[in-house]
């Protein structure tokens, strides 16, 4: 039913328990794997500048060693609980508006489900689900498992 997975991860704690559950749904189906992670360009403008910016948007962030150490960190983690499994991950990074670019990747690589955490890095949690999850599911036609931050009862 599903063949392949993409696990969006902002390397937060809320996107490891995504990281858990798109695992075991992988492994029941024999499904690959893939795992992205955006650089928010909206985010980091400010700060960096809009020469930077469009180097992140070209995919060329590895210069900026602390982007690329949180970015490889947060795709590492999946990487490495697949590894525990025996299921391969293919790790990804982007620059751009979040929600876009994981809408957008699962159109170009035939993902069958996306499963992500109903919150990230913010901290916000008063709302229902964190504005990336809640624009994905706006964005795209493909199925989205939403995973809640809180444990399992
Ligand atoms: P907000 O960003 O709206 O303040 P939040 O950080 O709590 O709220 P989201 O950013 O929507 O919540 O994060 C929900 C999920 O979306 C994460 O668990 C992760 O799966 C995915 N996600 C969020 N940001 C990124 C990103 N930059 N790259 C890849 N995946 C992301
Ligand atoms: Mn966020």
């Amino acid at each position: 039913m599903y063949e392949r997975i993409l696990v969006p991860t902002d390397g937060s704690e809320t996107a490891e328990r995504a990281v858990e559950e798109a695992l075991g749904v992988a492994e029941k189906f024999d499904a690959d794997v893939q795992t992205l992670y955006v650089v928010d360009t909206d985010a980091v403008e400010v700060s960096l500048g809009a020469e930077q910016v469009d180097r992140i948007r070209a995919g060329r962030f590895g210069e900026m060693d602390d982007l690329e150490a949180r970015a490889h960190e947060a795709t590492e983690y999946v990487a490495e609980q697949g590894r525990e499994r025996g299921i391969d991950v293919e790790e990804h990074f982007r620059g751009g508006q979040p929600h876009r670019v994981i809408a957008n990747f699962a159109d170009d690589h035939d993902v069958d489900l996306v499963v992500m955490g109903s919150h990230g890095r913010s901290g916000v949690k008063r709302m229902l689900l964190g504005s990336v999850t809640e624009r994905v599911l706006r964005s795209t036609h493909r199925s989205v498992l939403v995973v809640d931050e809180r444990e399992a009862e």
